[in-house]
């Protein structure tokens, strides 16, 4: 195809998935996907600008209305952001203003993944609020609006004010709207923002006033009352409006960048979804100067963070077996990059949400990964099913041991409870000998199914008898002195480990390394640990009722306290050693940035285990850095860190430090 009929294709294309977007809410591809071929389009009408189109979506706001809703014509238009993918295309955006004006100060905001509004006062009252439509003309939704309790209803401020922001739903009201929508056999809503947009266009108000929205304000369009957007948008703080309060000043795009960065880390935690920041030229003056295009201001951009919904393919669904027994349904997807990682499998959860989803063996589904957590399917496309797909039938039987599979009242898990099954010792014995449990190097998953096969581990205590057994280690395939020597070594050291490492390791139900660090800490020794009641436990702060019944359940069995004592036997240290007085950690108090790409650490690993040593572990470097740890691909924050005469350390430095 031509790059004349390609961009009347994506036109086309583009019109149709922006109807369903913002006239239906309710997307069928990923916003990644339609970011992608927006790109393609705009690169291509830039290549050929005889083909010049004032309808096409890269000249227009949103899409046309068509509700019910009274139209407004807004007194200023609202506009869309243009946006960037890299911190490249962001530094070449700023240096753009930069090389014509020379230094200027940026307002950095989180971008909250709402939508638009207009809200419009007049003589101190709330008059009116008119969603952004196609940026001309938008809807009348007044009454939806007024149901949102921390919008104001009158201001100290007679004269007309126009104040624009996001009306967001909360993560919380977002789950428990879409848990009874399932409950009521109705279809989910795709995400937070569709959400949004699709309560704001109820009819009636009652539904809207029940779906807990909210809103941020983040844009004086009448540039009154300040000289920057900053002091306009306290002065709307001061008017009673909800301005959010990770709103930030900076006087270089490198510190913006470095907030960027530290926001990625922690935008999991907030309680409404955020899908990039924006960086806004401060001062108004320079705003004027820069003016808008047809779509977009030029003194404002999006960094959006990579993408974590793409579309891909089911291929396969299969169970997996955890340590406690639980029988996971897995899909095994066609792998694609999400969050920039590539993923070939994704969580299904349970029967329940298979079923409640409709997601079958050949589906084209949407994945999610966000932040830490596993890489799960969200929905299917239903549209795009030709018949051949298949239902998946939960299996009745354990897939490793054959053993049947239980479903308990009140869970929505099965679970194999053959203690023999492979699987779970499998499981349990890798989980035992974990980074964060008792820290055994060189005895995963995979060497822990050798040895498991081979005779040679059936329990915990096996592990400790191991030295036992050298000359049928040293036949096992792959086995040489030297692993053997650095596994009996870990072996040895972790005797030494102290209590919480051994009760995260133990893989008592719900007892992570979080409790266990709790639980360690308040009973100091093994023995108390071992005896406390239902109702000691429970009043421990962090572990609930739930919690402290599976505990407890865990020692009733004789053969669990058996094995303590086995373990106690073999040298097992069974007490709480108290590290945190002493840290004489060279880390302690310092600044620290983490850079490229570390070997043996994910980023979080590092930052957790400095921030443990009483390290401040910041996103970018400044003259207040102490150090700075570089991994493979480091690129700017270690030029940074060199010309300001700042400690730098390759990982193995950092591994002597530590
Ligand atoms: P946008 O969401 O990329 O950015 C502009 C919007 O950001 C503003 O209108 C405002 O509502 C919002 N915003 C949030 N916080 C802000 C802040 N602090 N300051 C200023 N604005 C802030 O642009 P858009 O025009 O609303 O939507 C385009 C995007 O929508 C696309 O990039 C795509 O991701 C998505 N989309 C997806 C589909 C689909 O089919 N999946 C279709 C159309 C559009």
């Amino acid at each position: 195809m031509d790059e004349k009929q390609r961009i009347l294709e994506l036109r086309s294309l583009l019109k149709r998935y922006s109807y369903e977007y913002y006239t239906l809410d309710k997307p069928t591809i990923p916003d990644s996907e339609y970011d992608q071929l927006f790109r393609e389009l705009e690169d291509l009408e830039k290549k050929h600008p005889e083909m010049d189109d004032p309808d096409s979506v890269t000249k227009r706001v949103g899409f046309e209305i068509l509700s019910e809703f009274k139209k407004i014509t807004h007194e200023r238009p609202m506009l869309s952001l243009g946006d960037v993918f890299s911190y490249d295309e962001l530094r070449d955006w700023s240096s753009k203003i930069t090389d014509v004006y020379g230094p200027v100060e940026y307002c950095a905001e989180y971008k909250i993944d709402g939508l638009a509004m207009s809200l419009i006062y007049e003589d101190g009252r709330f008059v009116q609020a008119v969603t952004r439509g196609d940026g001309i003309t938008g809807e009348d939704v007044t009454s939806n609006v007024r149901t949102i309790h921390s919008i104001p209803m009158s201001i100290p401020y007679r004269q007309r004010y126009d104040i624009r922001g996001e009306i967001y739903m909360p993560k919380s009201s977002f789950n428990r709207l879409n848990r009874e929508r399932i409950a009521n056999g109705e279809e989910e809503f795709a995400n937070p923002r569709n959400a949004a947009a699709g309560s704001i266009r109820q009819l009636d108000s009652r539904i809207c006033a029940s779906r807990g929205l909210d809103g941020f304000w983040y844009h004086v369009p009448d540039d009154v009352n300040s000289e920057t957007h900053y002091g306009s948008l306290e002065y709307a703080r001061r008017l009673g409006f909800v301005v959010n309060e990770n709103t930030k000043l900076f006087s270089d795009i490198e510190e913006v960048i470095g907030y960027i960065e530290e926001t990625a880390k922690i935008r999991h935690d907030l309680p409404y979804e955020i899908d990039g920041m924006v960086i806004k030229v401060n001062s108004y003056d320079l705003q004027r100067r820069l003016g808008f295009t047809s779509r977009i201001p030029k003194w404002a951009i999006a960094y959006k963070f990579p993408a974590e919904e793409v579309r891909t393919k089911v291929e396969d669904i299969f169970i997996t077996v955890g340590r406690t027994g639980k029988c996971t349904p897995n899909a095994k997807l066609t792998p694609v990059k999400v969050a920039g990682t590539t993923v070939g499998f994704a969580t299904l959860h349970n029967e329940d949400n298979i079923r409640d989803k409709d997601i079958r063996i050949g589906d084209t589904v949407i994945v999610r990964k966000a932040g830490d957590i596993i890489p799960e399917v969200v929905r299917a496309i239903k549209e795009d099913r030709n018949g051949t797909q298949m239902p998946f039938v939960f299996p009745e039987t354990c897939p490793v041991c054959g053993g049947r599979l239980y479903r308990f009242e009140d869970e929505a898990a099965h679970y194999c409870v053959n203690s023999e099954c492979k699987a779970r010792l499998v499981y349990s014995i890798a989980h035992f000998t974990e980074r964060n449990a008792m820290n055994i190097d060189g005895l995963g998953e995979k060497r822990v199914e050798a040895f498991l096969n081979e005779g040679l581990l059936n329990s915990f205590e096996d592990i400790y008898k191991l030295h036992n057994r050298k000359d049928e280690i040293l036949q096992m395939e792959k086995f040489g002195l030297k692993s053997y020597d650095n596994l009996i070594e870990a072996i040895e050291n972790s005797k030494q480990n102290s209590l919480e490492r051994l009760i995260n390791g133990l893989g008592i139900r719900q007892v992570g390394e979080k409790a266990a660090k709790v639980l360690a800490a308040y009973f100091r020794d093994m023995e108390h640990f071992m005896n406390a009641s239902v109702e000691e436990l429970s009043e421990i702060r962090d572990i609930g009722p739930v919690t402290a019944e599976y505990i407890r359940e865990f020692f009733n069995e004789a053969s669990n306290v058996e094995m303590i004592e086995q373990l106690r036997m073999l040298g097992v240290n069974m007490n709480y050693i108290d590290n945190t007085v002493s840290n004489d950690s060279v880390f302690k108090d310092k600044t620290v940035v983490l850079t490229g790409t570390l070997e043996k650490y994910s980023r979080n690993e590092a930052t957790a285990l400095l921030e443990n040593l009483g390290a401040r572990v910041s996103g970018s470097v400044s003259g207040k850095t102490d150090y700075v740890i570089y991994g493979t691909e480091a690129g700017s924050k270690l030029d940074k860190a060199r010309k300001l005469g700042i400690t730098t350390l390759n990982e193995e430095e950092f591994e002597k430090l530590l």
